[in-house]
């Protein structure tokens, strides 16, 4: 029996039940799936109902991703860059943390017929899943990244993310005139806040730098409620590609899932069909 859950304060809004589910029943595994409030301060707790019930792992979101870290027996490499794990899975009496948000990203960047090589990635936005896409972009042979944020100092922050790369790195404030200024020579432009999100009232009051954009860049919100949102629905009359943040949360997952069963998956397939049966 597989047992598997998300934990996060808040997580009622997850779609983490719906989309592990489907997988697991598409699979014809037998489990069991829990979404466990859990508060900040809370993971010791947790994590000895996770041995006592045996566990075989979990997704975690806020606010929870850089907490986990001490508790783990082991972490991997990519989700000690970000300092940011996402998935735990217990084994062997053992607790280990991956990150697979950088690579449901690339998946997602994949399906849309993009890479991050050789392209001028532009960021907006500097937290958490920020840094996993500049570690991800640099790796992956971008020739120029640029973040841009409110707090100029977590820009610089996770900027640094790309060290040792040699992508052509900076970070700047997220101004108008910086906006227009760096989409210019922008082939991947990610919106990396949660500007136009359902539920939080702040949104871009001018998307007129889209305008800037070469006419074959992609425009990516990482964002998927709502399905477009107002910095998409811009590009998009621009005449320019766009995809939102679904691909990424469920590539995100399917990524998991391996990891929990120990075993290769049909991704395209599997994401298909959680398309057409959950959402
Ligand atoms: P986070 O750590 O909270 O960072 C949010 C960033 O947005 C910060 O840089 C913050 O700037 C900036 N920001 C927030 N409000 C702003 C405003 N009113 N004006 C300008 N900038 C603002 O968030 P995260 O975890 O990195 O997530 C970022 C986005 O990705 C969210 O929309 C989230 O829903 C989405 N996401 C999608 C997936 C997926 O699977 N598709 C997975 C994870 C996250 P300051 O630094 O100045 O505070």
């Amino acid at each position: 029996m597989i047992k598997l859950a998300v934990i996060g304060d808040p997580v009622e809004h997850s779609l983490s039940p719906v989309i592990h589910s489907a997988v697991m029943e598409r699979l014809g595994m037998e489990y069991e799936y829990y979404r466990v409030k859990v508060e900040k301060g809370g993971l010791a707790r947790f994590l000895e109902r996770v041995k006592r019930e045996n566990i075989t792992g979990f997704n975690l979101t806020m606010p929870h991703k850089s907490d986990i870290i001490p508790f783990l027996d082991e972490i991997d490499a990519e989700a000690k860059v970000y300092n940011s794990v996402n998935t735990v899975k217990y084994e062997d009496g053992k607790l280990y943390g991956y990150s697979t948000d950088a690579d449901g990203y690339k998946l997602a960047l994949s399906e849309a017929g993009y890479s991050f090589e050789c392209k001028n990635v532009l960021i907006l936005g500097a937290g958490g899943v920020s840094g996993t896409i500049v570690s991800k972009a640099a790796r992956e042979g971008a020739a120029s990244i640029v973040v841009l944020n409110r707090t100029l100092e977590k820009a610089e922050a996770v900027i640094k993310c790309a060290e040792g790369s040699s992508a052509k790195c900076r970070a700047d404030i997220m101004t108008d005139e910086n906006m227009r200024h760096f989409a210019k020579e922008t082939d991947i432009l990610i919106n990396a806040t949660p500007l136009g999100m359902t539920g939080v009232s702040a949104d871009y009051k001018d998307l007129g730098f889209l305008e800037e954009l070469p006419k074959a860049s992609l425009v990516s919100d990482l964002i998927y409620s709502p399905k477009q949102t107002s910095f998409l629905k811009s590009a998009d009359e621009l005449g320019l590609n766009t995809i939102n943040g679904f691909g990424m949360l469920i590539y995100q997952a399917l990524i998991s899932d391996e990891i929990y069963l120990g075993q290769k998956l049909d991704l395209p397939e599997l994401k298909v069909y959680i398309e057409e049966n959950c959402f």
